[in-house]
């Protein structure tokens, strides 16, 4: 419907980009891509060539990893801007299916309610963020969603 602007993921699963979401933030990367941990740049894991170990960048020769974000290491600075810079012209944010304890995303519904913005929270259980959600849609996403849907066509 060309409503959503940009979509934030923190899954790792490839699952958004399978179904052909283009406006897409992962912010805690893809289990099926390398990156760089120098530049950033990203490729998909088949396409790197991992005949000189460590795999080093083509770019900028900075060492190449798996694109997920481990526990304890810091979410790639230009996914982080381009995650702020989204929330910034975001006048609607739909957060499903999160604790929203895990921050920086966590910040992301928060940033755009202290704004004047709209929130809708779609979740099976209270979190923090249903105190500050515009609309709380409780219950299953598989559920919810659709019927969000169904309601702006
Ligand atoms: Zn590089």
């Amino acid at each position: 419907m060309d409503i959503l602007k940009m979509t934030i993921t923190q899954n790792v699963d490839n699952l958004h980009v399978r179904a052909g979401s283009t406006r897409l933030i992962e912010i805690h990367g893809n289990r099926t891509k390398v990156r760089c941990i120098v530049c950033e740049s990203r490729w998909l894991r088949e396409a790197f060539d991992y005949e000189d170990l460590p795999p080093a960048c083509p770019e900028c020769g900075g060492l190449v990893k798996g694109d997920t974000v481990m526990f304890g290491e810091p979410i790639p600075p230009r996914v982080l801007e381009a995650c702020f810079n989204a929330t910034d012209k975001c006048d609607c944010m739909i957060v499903c299916g999160t604790s929203a304890t895990v921050y920086p995303a966590a910040s992301f519904p928060q940033a755009v309610a202290e704004r004047g913005g709209f929130v809708i929270e779609a979740n099976p259980n209270p979190t923090r963020l249903s105190e500050i959600a515009d609309v709380v849609l409780k219950g299953p996403t598989g559920i919810t969603l659709p019927r969000l849907v169904d309601r702006l066509r």
